[in-house]
């Protein structure tokens, strides 16, 4: 028809994956459409993801904050939470960053089509647009769908207590009660938000430590200050049945032992992980291997098994992160221009922005113990950081992991404010190949956290040896 488009090369799903590949492709002189079912673009990270929970992440540490400055001389009255407001400033974060990334797509002279896209062949999509379908043919095609979260069989997800994390970003309301289940990075984000806005929160991880992946001592330090701020953790506990009352949500929960309790509670975030959204794009109209969980299996070159249709993203598989997204929407984007490129980060850094923070990049000494790895560590603690304490702070922890074959840091975990700043040190250093020496013999600027980094190369170097 009339309203028929062509690209060069067509993206479908305008995430961080998407948006970056559309803009690469765009200014290495490709003519591209961009497909996004959504009114804006930025995908699940912008408008339901990263962005909008560390707007109210940032509000919670505020009133996490202030309440403790009471230990030190100063007494801020209790604050008064109004949930409209601060639902209208997160909003307001998002469409800032949202509407950007509009002006972005029309200077590079990016088609953006707003509708469902649907494979129809090897070189077309049918998008379901308001105006009605348009097809849109390719070239070449980056299939950017991203991830949605998971729901489970026996929860009713259609009572309006039971919310994902689009429904919890949305503070609607904020319950008295509440139940998190999934003790992971979202998870356990949004129970530092809901209780610093005063509600009860539970959380249930059936494994037996919170943030699965990290290594253990890294995690402690978070579990401690978690345990006074929230009703309970609970390790090591499913939750085998969820009935909607009227006077609330009666939860049953099975620990370890196979012991059974209930508990009734207002509102409850069901964070169990994302499956990607693979499955829905009819990619099998275009020979597009999806495997059975919804991926969407690429190469090194971010190809799927035809080869002029790449993917990248949550779609491609774990980690489901936005930088790594970013990273494989580049490098998709330049094998299409024509470029010799090909992914080959060594590490990706996974960063919790709980309080404190948890952020691991590399070899985790859990990873090593399983692989019968032998690795060499420097552990430097921060309640002998001077501006750890000055911050009223003394529980993180920065570990550093080597090779005991050359001293080469294969590893980081950082737990403390602003861990997620301080590994990308790391990330850089493990990239660059640098040892011990590397790190111990740059200076830091004091006082930082970012010294710590130093001090625990140091303490592996055994150059700082009369800590504590
Ligand atoms: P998505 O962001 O999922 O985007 C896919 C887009 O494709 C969507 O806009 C969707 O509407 C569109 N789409 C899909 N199918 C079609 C179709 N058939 N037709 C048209 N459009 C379609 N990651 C981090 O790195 N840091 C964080 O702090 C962080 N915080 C998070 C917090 C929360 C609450 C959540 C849920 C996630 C968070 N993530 C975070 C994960 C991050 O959001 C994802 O890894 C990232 O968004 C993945 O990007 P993507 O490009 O693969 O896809």
């Amino acid at each position: 028809g009339s309203g028929d488009l062509h690209g060069e090369v067509v993206v479908l799903g305008s995430g961080p994956g998407g948006y970056t590949a559309a803009f690469r492709a765009a200014d290495l002189g490709k003519k591209v459409v961009l497909i996004e079912r959504y009114d804006t673009l930025g995908g699940v990270c912008l408008n339901v993801g990263c962005i909008p929970s560390k707007a109210l992440l940032h509000a919670a540490k505020v009133i996490t904050e202030t309440e403790e400055m009471s230990g030190h001389g100063i007494t801020f009255a209790k604050p008064e939470i109004d949930a409209d407001g601060l639902r209208g400033w997160k909003n307001s974060v998002v469409k800032q960053l949202t509407g950007g990334l509009g002006g972005l797509a029309k200077a590079r002279k990016v088609t953006v089509v707003n509708g469902y896209g649907n494979f129809t062949g090897a070189n077309s999509i049918a998008v379901e647009t308001e105006e009605g379908t348009k097809t849109v043919t390719f070239d070449q095609c980056i299939i950017a769908a991203g991830s949605k979260p998971v729901h489970l069989p026996f929860i009713p997800h259609d009572d309006p207590r039971v919310v994902d994390s689009t429904g919890a970003l949305e503070l609607d309301p904020i319950p008295a009660r509440m139940c998190v289940l999934g003790g992971g990075i979202i998870g356990f984000e949004m129970a530092t938000v809901y209780a610093a806005l005063g509600s009860e929160v539970t959380v249930v991880e059936m494994m037996d430590q919170i943030l699965p992946g990290a290594d253990k001592d890294i995690v402690k330090p978070l579990h401690k200050r978690m345990e006074s701020r929230l009703k309970d953790i609970k390790l090591k506990t499913k939750v085998t049945a969820v009935e909607a009352l009227d006077e609330g949500l009666k939860v049953t929960f099975e620990d370890g032992k196979g012991d059974e309790t209930t508990e009734i509670f207002d509102k409850m975030l069901v964070s169990v992980g994302r499956s990607p959204n693979g499955g829905k794009i009819d990619a099998d109209k275009a020979g597009v291997k999806v495997t059975d969980r919804g991926f969407i299996e690429v190469d090194h070159q971010q190809r799927t098994n035809v080869p002029h249709i790449f993917a990248i993203g949550d779609v491609v598989g774990q980690p489901m992160l936005a930088h790594k997204a970013v990273h494989e929407g580049k490098v998709a984007a330049e094998v299409a221009a024509g470029e010799k490129r090909a992914f080959d980060a060594q590490v990706i850094p996974s960063v919790a922005y709980t309080d404190p923070e948890v952020a691991w990049v590399g070899v985790t000494e859990t990873q090593a113990k399983a692989q019968g790895m032998k690795v060499h560590k420097g552990v430097f603690p921060w309640a002998a950081s001077g501006r750890s304490l000055s911050l009223g702070r003394s529980e993180g922890l920065t570990k550093l992991i080597f090779d005991p074959e050359d001293d080469r840091v294969i590893g980081a975990g950082i737990v403390g404010p602003n861990a997620g700043d301080l590994i990308a040190e790391v990330a850089l250093a493990i990239e660059m190949g640098a040892d011990a020496v590397d790190l111990g013999h740059t200076i830091h600027p004091h006082p930082t956290l970012s010294e710590t980094v130093n001090f625990a190369a140091e303490m592996f170097e055994g150059t700082i040896t009369d800590l504590m």
